[in-house]
């Protein structure tokens, strides 16, 4: 199995360290050709979703991901990640705009910017899992396809569609694995493909 991780601004290498502690392969994504070669799934880390989503633009990279999901390829967006993957972002521009999901950038406001909790999702493990938040946003609303796999005080922030599995949370910051091997376990790597 090999995962592609977005490597152009953020915490890829956290994600990085998490997935390699779970036996996956992986490469970092810095330009066009590092997606030529076959791979089985992609992250998209946190950072600042404009920066990415700029970036992303500049080094031609955005449509042939955009491609790639579109046609199935597993990917796991966190907090910047999920904005990248949003239909509707409130507060910012669509980038990938794969997932039918409306999301409020920075949406815990400056108070309370950065917290930690835990709590459980059921769907990926009956003890509580670790989670923290910075500056992260949330998602005010999905499509009839999206499955909610977390809400928090009311907001929605963990959710699935076919092959995109968002957190605003950074699961990726603790040493818990439950949520990437959640991620790795959904993913048929007879599907490998590249651009
Ligand atoms: N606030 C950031 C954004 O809007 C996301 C923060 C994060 O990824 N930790 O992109």
């Amino acid at each position: 199995m090999r995962v592609g991780i977005l490597a152009l601004q953020g915490a890829f290498a956290e994600h990085k360290r998490s997935l390699e502690r779970l036996g996956a392969g992986m490469f970092e994504i810095r330009q066009k050709k590092d997606l030529e070669q076959p791979f089985d799934a992609l992250v998209l880390p946190g950072g600042e979703s404009t920066v990415i989503g700029q970036l992303m633009r500049k080094l031609d990279l955005l449509e042939p991901i955009k491609t790639l999901i579109k046609n199935g390829m597993p990917v796991l967006g966190t907090c910047a990640g999920l904005i990248l993957l949003a239909k509707n972002v409130e507060g910012g521009e669509e980038c990938i705009g794969a997932m039918d999901i409306s999301v409020r950038r920075n949406a815990y406001g400056r108070q309370i910017d950065s917290f930690s909790q835990s709590a459980v999702i059921e769907k990926i493990s009956p003890e509580p899992i670790p989670l923290v938040f910075i500056r992260a946003p949330w998602i005010e609303s999905v499509g009839k396809d999206v499955e909610v796999l977390l809400r928090l005080d009311g907001h929605i922030v963990a959710a699935k569609q076919d092959n995109m599995l968002v957190t605003s949370f950074h699961p990726e910051l603790t040493e818990d694995l439950r949520v990437h091997k959640y991620f790795l376990d959904g993913i048929d790597t007879s599907r490998s493909s590249g651009l």
